[in-house]
């Protein structure tokens, strides 16, 4: 039986060398550079564990599955064969074996984004603005890849956010996001993202297994992941893999 693996990356296959040590308790643990940054530096970083859960996934077809677009996500060295298909930008977009984004999707999503692009465009400069009066580290950008705004993205460069983008988020965010149930809000460290719903990795995956299955009616489908972002997809594999620490791992310890 074909066996998939949907494989979510960032804080799950690696993270950053100070959460690594952190995260898994020992300083001694030998990590190895897997994420780059655009000036070459490294800064994701996997764990003897972390490599050694992919080297069991060997004759497992993997798909990753991740939030990063395109070149960010090539700047991610796992030691896994090519994948056939790469889930990227939150399920927006989907690439097949030659890095090509698959038509089909990619009109798809063109429909899904259209009603969203001036409303983001709105957001945008009001985060900014907000930004400039009450925490200058703030900033927000669309985030796009081949042509297509996705979401908007706010980080803080100052390294505040644990304070700066929860306050954000009740001082501004909170009210702006009452008309629209249609938009969502997700929140994991640095990263303040604000989506459609209908962007969602879950998506993507249903539409690959949709292609899957026509070939093989009997398939095995696994999803790995960490975060809030990643609950859906992973509710549609047969297992889900959370790592410890995970922000879905605390969301299941409180929920039990
Ligand atoms: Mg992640």
């Amino acid at each position: 039986m074909k066996t998939l693996l949907f494989l979510d990356l960032d804080d799950t296959v690696f993270q950053t060398e100070a959460k690594g040590l952190h995260d898994h308790g020992c300083a001694n643990y030998a990590l190895e550079p897997t994420a780059f940054l655009e000036s070459g530096l490294a800064h994701g970083f996997s764990t003897p564990p972390q490599r050694q859960f992919l080297q069991l996934m060997r004759g497992v077809e993997i798909i990753p599955t991740t939030a990063r677009h395109t070149a960010s996500y090539q700047r991610v060295k796992l030691d896994i064969p090519p994948p056939n298909w790469v889930i990227l930008n939150h399920g927006g977009t989907i690439l097949n074996a030659n890095g090509q984004p698959d038509p089909s999707w990619s009109a798809h999503m063109q429909a899904t984004m259209q009603p969203w692009l001036a409303l983001f465009n709105d957001l945008n400069s009001q985060i900014n603005a907000w930004a400039a009066h009450h925490a200058p580290g703030l900033h927000a950008r669309l985030i796009g890849d081949h042509g297509q705004i996705f979401y908007v993205l706010v980080k803080d460069r100052d390294k505040q956010h644990a304070i700066s983008l929860p306050r954000l988020r009740d001082e501004l965010l909170a009210a702006w996001l009452e008309p629209h149930p249609e938009l969502t809000l997700h929140h994991n460290g640095n990263n303040l993202t604000v989506m459609p719903r209908s962007l969602d990795k879950a998506h993507a995956v249903r539409f690959l297994l949709e292609h899957y299955r026509r070939e093989h009616p009997e398939l095995l489908v696994l999803g790995a992941g960490d975060s809030q972002s990643d609950a859906d997809f992973l509710a549609l594999c047969d297992y889900a893999l959370v790592p410890k620490h995970a922000q879905l791992m605390r969301k299941l310890a409180q929920d039990s």
